[in-house]
């Protein structure tokens, strides 16, 4: 395939595409400008058609900058980590550096594995966090650590492993294709270079994905990672999409269009998510279910297929992405956002954890795929995973991270799921294995990227909300502008633009499908919305510099009932995370499983119980700390209070938090059993009198409860307004945190 002989575009119906046409999405522009170690993001726009097509095309690194609590929050994130992860452990250190290049086998842990995939994941953050904070110092490391691939890559190189020879037969088996650690790394690092050469529009990492991407002549073995699944493959579609490389084409035609026998054991676990195979009843779980599933492995599999959609057109590969995450959502969500991913998946559950590598990999995965969906819930659905699970990671400064995060963290070393280390909930500075010490750099930059796209129709389209500024260029003008907000802890949105000249093009907004009165204002003016602005208010004018858009997002405390299916503690199924072991009969219904839970919710955020913290210390509850209570879903929110106060910066997620809530709650005496934790059920526990309890974002109570066992409240006649809190009480240490006076919400 030449480089002129420009893909067909395949008929490619998809529903929700219609909203935007199926018009050509994107538009031959100038070629990127070579600007090395440039601050200033390129507008380097894929110039060679996919057939398929994203919605929203994501913009280059640097287009948004963070701005407000987001720019404090990730300075933090830089200072903590980013900037300094040499000295976190010598893996970074070496991490793709020249003189450190194994031969064999480049796949195998504790032979230089955790210096690939851990820089992998370090560079994709570290090179968008470079540019979205324009930061010398971080620019200056993006230039030394790209250095080596960047100067020495080579197509005689297998992946990013410029070193190695794919002629050579030991070589290749030293990256191992049926395991494919080396190459799942080599991915991880891939995009990082796309992510620069997106930011720099230098021509020497264009080169290096070419070789890397292109692997025809060695049966197309670059696309597959770990186990095989495609993970790189949407690296060479953007690969793709920029240089026109004919070889890349082959490598990736003949991945999703030739299927081989070999090709269809790849593509026959994930063809159909086993929806039916699925909770079948609570008697007992079937062997083939999501559970046998790895968190990082499943989130880089789908948007590996998903990228199938966009190489061939097909839907197939996109829609059975979309079937396992809907799958996944109704199963394994957690009230904080992302899934229930400790290394495997499980069913929703107040002590079962989400892997902080894994929650990096699904807030791509999810933006990933909703570029190619367009489905705004699916965009919701990624705010609630950033502004709660996200800030769930690490301790205030940024400077330790936990490996798993769970909803109620009453203890720091208490989870239900028995893989891995019993400090696996603890905040330290780092985790062994190093993939969550590098996936943390992630999860920022990731967010701030993708706030702003642009449409299929060269409009822009605002995604994720929170204070930033967008730099781009629109139909051949400069268009700026600024997002001012302290979104999700206020309701206002207020959007400055700021444009080289007047010009016509569309702006859709997103409309979170949470708020049932939104309004928008156009330079002061209201604009009528209908629920066919829903989820995306599309308005399409001339703009002119000076123009305002103010949106108001009402919130209302919500409650949110569900099912902990965890009664038991688990053990790792055997034939490994990823292997065909099974965890039949861990979750066999047993008298407690399902358990019901309640949660309240506020607009994207999550509220929690903070359990006091002994000296600020994020790891030390205070002794005899009180967090027994239960909710009465039909009563909780009865006198509901939502006081705010003016978000401090810097901002780090205090535990003097500018948003609280004030519910009614039942004290209830539960224990818990830090071998076996678990949510007790409605007769187990001793319920007393109602009162009031405060909760604060789920991101900023580092001890706390945040799925609440289920109890109805005593009759009216035993509430007590004055009742003495039982020992120190957690929803009020020390002072009185929401003082009367403040701004009282509804
Ligand atoms: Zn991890």
């Amino acid at each position: 395939m030449g480089k002129n002989k420009m893909l067909p575009f395949g008929i490619f119906i998809w529903g929700i595409f219609l909203i935007f046409g199926l018009t050509r999405p994107i538009v031959a522009q100038n070629s990127a400008a070579i600007a090395q170690d440039s601050a200033v993001a390129q507008d380097s726009d894929p110039v060679h058609a996919l057939r398929g097509h994203r919605v929203f095309e994501p913009l280059p690194a640097g287009a948004v900058k963070p701005s407000g609590w987001l720019r404090d929050w990730a300075l933090a994130a830089k200072n903590g980590y980013t900037a300094v992860m040499d000295d976190v452990d010598p893996e970074f250190t070496r991490a793709w550096t020249a003189d450190f290049s194994p031969t064999c086998p480049v796949g195998d842990w504790g032979h230089g594995s955790w210096s690939y995939e851990g820089g992998g994941y370090w560079f994709d953050g570290l090179v968008r966090l470079a540019y979205q904070l324009e930061d010398k110092e971080l620019l200056a490391m993006v230039s030394r650590r790209l250095a080596p691939v960047l100067e020495h890559a080579t197509p005689e190189g297998i992946g990013h492993f410029y070193w190695l020879n794919r002629k050579n037969e030991s070589d290749l088996s030293s990256v191992r294709p049926d395991y494919g650690w080396g190459l799942w790394a080599s991915g991880l690092y891939g995009r990082a270079m796309i992510t620069y050469y997106g930011a720099s529009g230098d021509e020497r990492a264009l080169r290096a994905m070419q070789c890397a991407d292109d692997s025809s002549d060695i049966g197309c073995i670059t696309i597959a990672g770990l186990g095989s699944p495609p993970n790189n493959a949407i690296n060479a579609c953007e690969d793709y999409a920029r240089s026109g490389d004919t070889g890349v084409a082959e490598t990736l035609t003949r991945f999703f269009e030739h299927r081989d026998v070999e090709w269809q054991s790849l593509w026959e676990p994930y063809r159909t998510p086993p929806v039916d195979a699925l909770w079948c009843g609570e008697k007992h779980y079937p062997e083939d279910w999501v559970m046998r599933f790895h968190g990082v492995f499943l989130n880089e599999t789908l948007a590996g297929w998903a990228a199938g959609t966009l190489w061939t057109g097909r839907p197939e590969f996109l829609e059975t992405a979309v079937a396992w995450q809907k799958l996944m959502d109704e199963k394994c969500l957690q009230p904080y956002g992302a899934l229930v991913e400790d290394e495997l998946y499980g069913p929703t559950g107040a002590y079962r954890c989400t892997e902080t590598c894994t929650l990096a990999a699904e807030l791509w995965r999810r933006i990933q795929m909703f570029t190619m969906t367009g489905v705004g819930e699916d965009a919701d659905r990624v705010e609630r995973l950033f502004f709660n699970a996200g800030a769930g990671t690490t301790t205030r400064d940024f400077t330790q991270h936990v490996y798993f995060q769970q909803p109620n963290r009453i203890s720091p070393n208490s989870f239900i799921y028995s893989w891995g280390n019993k400090t696996n909930c603890t905040f330290r500075r780092k985790h062994y294995p190093l993939c969550c010490t590098a996936g943390v750099n992630r999860i920022l930059p990731t967010y701030i990227q993708y706030q702003w796209m642009k449409t299929s129709d060269q409009g822009l389209a605002a995604i994720l909300y929170a204070p930033n500024r967008l730099d781009t260029t629109v139909r051949g003008t400069r268009v700026s502008i600024d997002s001012t907000t302290d979104y999700p802890f206020q309701e206002t949105v207020t959007m400055s633009l700021t444009l080289d000249q007047s010009t016509a093009f569309p702006i859709l907004l997103r409309i979170p499908q949470w708020c049932k009165n939104p309004t928008v204002t156009l330079n002061h003016e209201k604009i009528n919305l209908t629920t066919e602005e829903r989820p995306f208010l599309r308005i399409e004018r001339t703009w002119n510099t000076g123009d305002t858009i103010v949106l108001n997002f009402p919130m209302e405390p919500r409650l949110e009932q569900g099912i902990d299916r965890n009664a038991k503690s688990v053990t790792m199924p055997t034939g490994g995370a990823w292997g065909k072991g099974s965890v039949l009969g861990q979750f066999a219904n047993t008298e407690l499983s399902g358990v019901p839970c309640a949660s309240i919710s506020l607009g994207p955020l999550l509220f929690a119980l903070p359990i006091p913290e002994e000296n600020g210390d994020e790891n030390k509850p205070v002794h005899d700390a009180a967090w027994q209570y239960a909710l009465d879903p039909n009563h909780a929110l009865d006198a509901v209070t939502v006081e705010r106060s003016d978000v401090p910066h810097p901002w780090a997620w205090p535990r003097e938090a500018p948003i609280q809530l004030r519910v009614q709650a039942c004290s209830a005496q539960w224990t818990h059993d830090t071998e076996f934790p678990r949510l007790p059920k409605a007769d187990e526990m001793e319920i007393g009198a109602s009162r009031t309890i405060s909760l604060i974002p789920y991101g900023c109570a580092k001890l706390r409860v945040s799925m609440f066992p289920v109890a109805e409240q005593p009759s009216p006649s035993t509430i007590t307004e004055n009742e003495p809190a039982p020992a120190a009480d957690a929803a009020h240490p020390e002072s009185d945190v929401a003082s009367p006076d403040r701004d009282t919400g509804k």
